[in-house]
């Protein structure tokens, strides 16, 4: 990072557009995330909130418009992508970790093998990582004699061993079931009072509107409505967005 971007938002979608052959998928996107601050994306199943992170993940390519971390634009052309990628952590609704590999391998993989950290600096962070989560004791278990919600804690463990400038979280209590969402919802928090930089993309509510510092409600690939989670959720401007919520809530 250049000290002048200091004061850019860590995330910026300037006008974005994805499509998918000719279904429109982001129309004109435009979002500001700042530093330390919680972004809840909201929406019907389908209005893009999944793509909008994959594209700033640059997990796919966008048709036009422009994605900038911390000022600098990572959708130019010859932008080194891995390099990228190892600034932003991302979680995902299923935890994809390796069923073959112990929690503390999966943890430590990507600083081993892509930030090229020595082994007993990257057990050590994924300890104190681990611990922090209330998972020391899982070190060494692998992922199928964890709980679901243990497994996607690890997830997040994982995705903060690169120590991230800004972390997506895509629907990450989707597939639990319903007693283990607190607890992965409770990791979230203390991320936030650490002033971590989160996108957040969920249907739990309740939660959006506690953790959010701005909430965005998509609809069919566009932000028809943006605001505070007392905005959004207390006064709805849009006849969609408060369609949405009856219908959510
Ligand atoms: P959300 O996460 O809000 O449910 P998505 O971003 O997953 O929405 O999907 C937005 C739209 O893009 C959907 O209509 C979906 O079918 C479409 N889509 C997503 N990924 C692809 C893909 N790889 N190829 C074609 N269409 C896709
Ligand atoms: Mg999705």
């Amino acid at each position: 990072m250049t000290p002048q971007n200091q004061d850019a938002p860590v995330l910026a979608l300037e006008e974005v557009r994805k499509t998918f052959g000719d279904h429109v998928v982001l129309r004109s996107v435009d979002l500001a995330v700042p530093a330390h601050s919680v972004t809840v994306l909201i929406g019907a199943s389908g209005s893009g909130k999944s793509t909008l992170m994959r594209c700033a993940n640059l997990l796919e390519e966008i048709d036009d418009g422009a994605i900038l971390l911390d000022g600098e634009e990572i959708t130019a052309p010859g932008v080194d992508q891995d390099a990228v990628r190892r600034r932003i952590g991302v979680v995902f609704q299923q935890y994809n970790l390796f069923p073959h590999l112990s929690v503390l391998e999966n943890v430590t993989l990507a600083p081993r093998r892509v930030h090229r950290i020595a082994r007993a600096e990257a057990d050590a962070r994924a300890m104190e990582l681990l611990g922090r989560l209330g998972l020391a004791d899982k070190a060494k278990e692998y992922p199928d004699r964890l709980s679901g919600g243990q497994q996607q804690r690890v997830a997040i463990v994982r995705a903060l061993a690169g120590s991230p400038r800004l972390l997506l979280l895509d629907e990450i209590t989707a597939a639990l079931d319903p007693e283990l969402v607190g607890e992965v919802l409770a990791v979230v928090r203390d991320l936030k009072e650490q002033g971590l930089t989160m996108v957040v993309s969920t249907h739990e509510m309740g939660f959006a509107r506690e953790v959010a510092d701005q909430v965005c409600f998509l609809d069919a690939g566009a932000v028809l409505e943006r605001g505070t989670p007392e905005q959004l959720f207390g006064d709805p401007q849009h006849e969609r967005t408060r369609r949405f919520l009856r219908r959510i809530t």
